[in-house]
């Protein structure tokens, strides 16, 4: 059966984080979607296509902490840079994915990196929060960069483009990402023309941003820099281009669990994010260099 659709949202206003990301917060808050819609998705901030003009400086946000869940980053445009006090570090370019687990607790900071603020140009990406569930909440932090030529491909025939799967499968071409709970994450690169078929399970939350382009979705045409979300009914996809388009394929399995939420924090209980601001405060999360 058809996979339903229950809206297209128009890209929130932006705002900044630090002074490098102008990003449209299309959940929780933008839309009042409620923390649960997405899960294990709590959280999308998606930064449109922008110019950013050259700079010395690097901008970005400095050295802040996360407990509970996993920071996933997308690079479409620029370069993005990450450094954490497990002693991870990396940068990310077009296409690539960077996938830091936070777990019990790491300081990071993310910015732009160097020589791509030296030039300054168009940026564009996307930050996922990726929920844990409670018993994976304080295993240890972690970090996966993923570069677009270590992810599973799928081509379209007639060379009408390709799917790159970020985690999960598709059409029995593996993911690339380690997950905690069952997640289906693709960039799909169309071309005019291209029609492309799929399944994702009906139980899972679903939703396809258009990073690129426009296509029709399910009898849908939606629109650059907006955001499809699906009903949790049916699990067909069918995707329609008539121009070329760049999608971000989103679909997870609920994480049925109370959330509390706060600032960096993403726990079960009101107790646990106290005891994350002791845990930072007491130097629990390590040291990192602003
Ligand atoms: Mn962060």
């Amino acid at each position: 059966m058809k996979k339903l659709i229950e809206k297209v949202l128009a890209p929130p206003a932006p705002h900044m984080v630090g002074d490098g990301f102008r990003v449209h917060n299309f959940f929780p808050g933008g839309y009042s979607l409620g923390l649960q819609r997405m899960s294990p998705f709590f959280m999308m901030d998606y930064n449109a296509k922008v110019e950013f003009p050259a700079s010395e400086r690097q901008r970005g946000v400095g050295v802040h902490p996360h407990r509970g869940f996993e920071t996933v980053t997308l690079a479409y445009a620029g370069a993005v840079a990450h450094h954490d006090s497990a002693g991870n570090s990396g940068t990310i370019y077009p296409g690539d994915v960077q996938w830091m687990t936070a777990a019990s607790g790491v300081l990071h900071k993310e910015y732009h990196e160097t020589e791509f603020a030296r030039k300054g140009g168009a940026f564009q990406m996307v930050q996922l929060w990726v929920n844990l569930p409670a018993k994976f909440k304080m295993t240890s932090p972690k970090y996966q960069s993923i570069t677009t030529a270590q992810m599973g491909k799928y081509d379209l025939p007639n060379g009408k483009g390709r799917v790159d799967v970020v985690a999960g499968e598709f059409h029995s071409v593996k993911g690339a990402a380690d997950t905690f709970t069952p997640i289906q994450m693709y960039n799909m690169y169309l071309h005019d023309g291209a029609t492309i078929n799929f399944e994702l399970p009906s139980h899972f939350n679903s939703c396809i941003l258009l990073l690129e382009g426009q296509a029709t979705i399910n009898g849908t045409t939606v629109k650059q820099d907006h955001l499809l979300l699906f009903k949790n009914e049916g699990t067909d996809v069918s995707i329609e281009t008539t121009e070329d388009a760049k999608l971000l394929v989103l679909s997870g399995e609920p994480i049925d669990e109370p959330i509390v939420a706060y600032g960096p924090f993403l726990m079960n209980t009101k107790e646990e994010i106290i005891q994350a601001y002791e845990d930072v405060n007491s130097g629990k999360f390590g040291y990192l260099e602003d």
